[in-house]
C-alpha cells in the first residue's frame, strides 16, 4: 500500500498471483532467498509523459501517456496501447504485471508492458486522433524498438490508431521496422492477428470442455463486449456449434434468444467498429432482441460466459446469479474482467474458470508471430497461422494441466496458469543473477 498508494487495480492483480503461487513456491527456498515475487511486482520501468494536441476547434489538449515495461526477464517487452478515459498507472501497472505471466504462457520470447494514455477516442474526428497519436508517438518513439519494446492495440487502439502511430516512428527514425503489431497486411502486418483474440479464447474453452468430456456444441453462451475480443469470440463459438444470446458495451446489453448468427455479428462488427455506433440500434435490425440499459448480461441464463468487454465487469453478485442458472464454465476475454471475490465463488461452485492470461493469450501469441515475420521480412499463409493459433492454445491448456493439483478431480485453472507463467519468468530472472 505504501509504495504503490492508491493503485487498486495493481494490488488486486499482484495479490491474486501472490496467494496462487505461495503453494509453489514455499518449500523453494531459492525464490524466496532472490525475492523473485517483489522484483516481479517492481516494473522495470514506468515512463510518463505529457501529450499535448490541438483539436478541430484549435483548442490545446493535454493528456498523460505511459508506458510501464514490467518485465523483460524471457524477451523484449511487449504489451498493448489502452486509449480510455479510465487509463491511470494503477490499470496500466496491473495489465504489465498480467502481460507478463500471460506472454511467458505463450511459449514465446516475450517480455511484459502495456501502456497508454487516458485519451477518449470516443466522439473524435479522424483528424483529431492522427494529431493525437502522432504527438503520443513522438515521445513514445524513445523508449520503445523492435528488440526492446514492441506495443499492440488494446482498448481504443485499433488498425488505425496503429496506422498513425507507425507513421510517425516511421517519419521520425527513418526505420522500417515492426516496433508495433496488429499492423495493416499492406504494411507488416499478419494475417489472423485481428480475429486471434477472440478465436483462441474460444478454443481454450473448448480445451477445458474437452478436458471434462463434453464439447460447443448446443451450449449457451453470454458474451459481454461488442469490440474486437467479443465479436470474434461469439463468431468462433458460433461456428463451434455453440448459440451467442448476449453481446454488450457501456450503454447495456442485446439479448437475443434466438442467437447471434454470423449475419448479425458480421453488423455488430460493421456498426460498432466501422460506424462507431451504439449496441442499443440492434434490436432495430433484429427481431425478437431486447436492449437493457445499464446492465451486465449475467442474468441471462448461460452454460458458458465469456466476459470480454473489460474489467471487473463481472462481480460477486453476478457470479451468484449465474451459478443460480447453472453456468458451468467462465473463460476471460478481457483482463480481469471477474473481481477476486467473484472467482472464489466460481471455485467454491465447481464452475470452471479459465483466466484471462491463459485464455486471452491468443492475441499476443499471434503479435509474436507477427514480430517473426517482420524481423524474417516473410509473411506466413493464413492456413499456416491459424494451425499454430490452435496448437498455441492447446498448449497452453497443456501447461495449465501440468501445474494442476493431481489430487483434486476441480482443475483450478487460474491457480495452474499463474504458477507456470510465473516459473519460467522467475527461472530466467534467477539465471541473471540480482540485477
Ligand atoms: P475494444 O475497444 O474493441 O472493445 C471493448 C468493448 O468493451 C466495447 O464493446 C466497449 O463498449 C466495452 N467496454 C469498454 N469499457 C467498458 C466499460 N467500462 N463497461 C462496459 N463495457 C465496456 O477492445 P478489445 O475487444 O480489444 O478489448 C477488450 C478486452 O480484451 C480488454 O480488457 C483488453 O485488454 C482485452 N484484450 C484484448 C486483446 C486484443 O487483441 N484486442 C488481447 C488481449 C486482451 P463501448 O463501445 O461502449 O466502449
Amino acid at each position: 500500500q505504501r509504495r504503490n498508494p492508491g493503485e487498486t487495480e495493481f494490488h488486486q492483480a499482484v495479490y491474486e498471483v501472490a496467494v496462487d503461487i505461495f503453494d509453489f513456491i514455499q518449500d523453494k527456498e531459492i525464490y524466496h532467498e532472490a525475492q523473485i515475487l517483489r522484483r516481479i511486482a517492481e516494473p522495470d520501468r514506468v515512463v510518463s509523459f505529457r501529450v499535448c494536441w490541438e483539436d478541430d476547434n484549435g483548442n490545446v489538449r493535454v493528456q498523460r501517456g505511459y508506458r510501464v515495461q514490467n518485465n523483460n526477464a524471457i524477451g523484449p517487452y511487449k504489451g498493448g496501447l489502452r486509449f480510455h478515459k479510465s487509463v491511470d498507472q494503477s490499470i496500466l501497472k496491473f495489465l504489465a504485471f498480467e502481460q507478463t505471466f500471460k506472454n511467458s504462457l505463450t511459449g514465446l520470447p516475450m517480455g511484459g508492458a502495456k501502456g497508454g494514455a487516458d485519451f477518449n477516442p470516443k466522439g473524435k474526428s479522424d483528424n483529431e486522433v492522427m494529431r493525437f497519436c502522432q504527438s503520443f508517438m513522438t515521445e513514445l518513439y524513445r523508449h520503445v524498438g523492435e528488440d526492446t519494446d514492441i506495443p499492440a492495440g488494446d482498448i481504443g487502439t485499433g488498425a488505425r490508431e496503429i496506422g498513425y502511430m507507425f507513421g510517425q516512428y516511421k517519419r521520425i527514425t527513418n526505420r522500417y521496422v515492426g516496433v508495433l503489431t496488429g499492423k495493416g497486411l499492406e504494411w507488416g502486418g499478419s494475417l489472423v492477428r485481428t480475429e486471434s483474440t477472440g478465436y483462441g479464447v474460444v478454443y481454450f474453452a473448448e480445451d477445458m470442455l474437452a478436458q471434462a468430456g463434453d464439447d460447443l456444441e448446443g451450449k449457451q453462451v453470454a458474451v459481454s463486449g461488442s469490440g474486437n475480443v467479443a465479436t470474434f469470440a461469439a463468431e468462433k463459438a458460433t461456428q463451434l456449434g455453440a448459440r451467442v444470446v448476449t453481446m454488450s458495451d457501456s450503454d447495456g446489453f442485446v439479448h437475443d434468444p434466438d442467437g447471434f448468427t454470423q449475419e448479425k455479428i458480421d453488423w455488430v462488427k460493421r456498426h460498432k467498429t466501422h460506424y462507431r455506433g451504439r449496441l442499443s440500434a440492434y434490436v432495430d435490425q433484429f427481431k425478437g432482441a431486447t436492449f437493457h440499459a445499464g446492465e451486465r448480461p449475467w442474468s441471462v441464463p448461460c452454460d458458458i460466459a465469456l466476459p470480454c468487454a473489460t474489467q471487473n465487469e463481472l462481480g460477486p453478485d453476478d457470479a451468484r446469479q449465474l451459478v443460480a442458472n447453472g453456468a458451468r464454465m467462465v473463460v476471460e476475454g478481457a483482463n480481469m474482467p471477474t473481481t477476486n471475490d467473484a472467482v472464489k465463488l466460481l471455485r467454491e461452485a465447481r464452475v470452471l474458470f479459465g483466466p484471462a492470461k491463459a485464455a486471452n493469450a491468443g492475441g499476443v501469441a499471434v503479435s509474436g508471430l507477427e514480430m517473426s515475420q517482420n524481423q524474417t521480412r516473410m509473411a506466413l499463409r493464413e492456413d499456416e497461422l491459424q494451425k499454430l493459433l490452435r496448437e498455441i492454445m492447446r498448449n497452453i491448456h497443456s501447461r495449465c494441466l501440468a501445474y494442476a493439483d493431481p489430487r483434486s478431480d476441480y482443475i483450478d485453472y487460474a491457480k495452474a496458469a499463474n504458477i507456470a507463467g510465473f516459473k519460467k519468468v522467475a527461472d530466467a530472472m534467477l539465471a541473471f543473477g540480482v540485477v
